[in-house]
């Protein structure tokens, strides 16, 4: 399911936000907040007795123009993969639903961390050789060079990230305004 895009004060860009807090915002809001979409996806998201376009694009006025959902890029797959460009950081292999997966560079149960630094989009194929290996491990092991260091996204990788993929056409105006 597709995110938001979610905008501030004179189109300022405040984040993306999924689809689930972009109905909530547009149908549910409270607290004086003020809440419009400017587009909608091309689906809906149905209930027991009611259906509701998913919003694309929405500008947030009044007073409360920040959003706790929108300034943090949570670490998730979805922007793990985004981050990395669905590429295998260890065969650089597009990563397609069914191939891809997370790697840990230095794995959890060896100590690693579950943080931006040392996660990375990875093919199955190269998560299974890999194993228990260290980063540096596998590069001696394997041949392989990770692509990337990984690293803390800006907001700005997201939003090139979400523009090249289908159905995002309509945050393209937006994007050039704001970035
Ligand atoms: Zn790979």
């Amino acid at each position: 399911m597709r995110s938001a895009l979610l905008l501030g004060r004179g189109g300022r860009i405040l984040g993306v936000i999924n689809w689930q807090n972009a109905i909530v915002l547009a149908y549910f809001r409270g607290n004086g907040t003020k809440v419009f979409p400017l587009d909608f996806h091309d689906f809906e998201v149905r209930s027991a007795n009611k259906s509701f376009k998913v919003p694309s694009v929405l500008i947030l006025t009044g007073k409360a123009d920040r959003h706790p959902h929108a300034d943090r890029l949570s670490l998730t797959r979805q922007n793990v993969f985004m981050r990395d460009n669905f590429e295998c950081q260890w065969c650089g292999k597009r990563l397609t639903v069914a191939n891809r997966t997370i790697d840990h560079v230095y794995p959890t149960a060896r100590n690693g961390t579950n943080t931006w630094r040392n996660v990375v989009a990875s093919c199955v194929d190269c998560n299974n050789e890999k194993g228990m290996m260290t980063g540096p491990e596998y590069e001696k092991v394997s041949g392989k060079r990770l692509r990337r260091k990984p690293f803390v996204p800006g907001r700005e990788t997201m939003f090139r990230g979400y523009l090249d993929r289908e159905g995002y056409e309509s945050w393209e105006p937006y994007l050039q305004k704001a970035v």
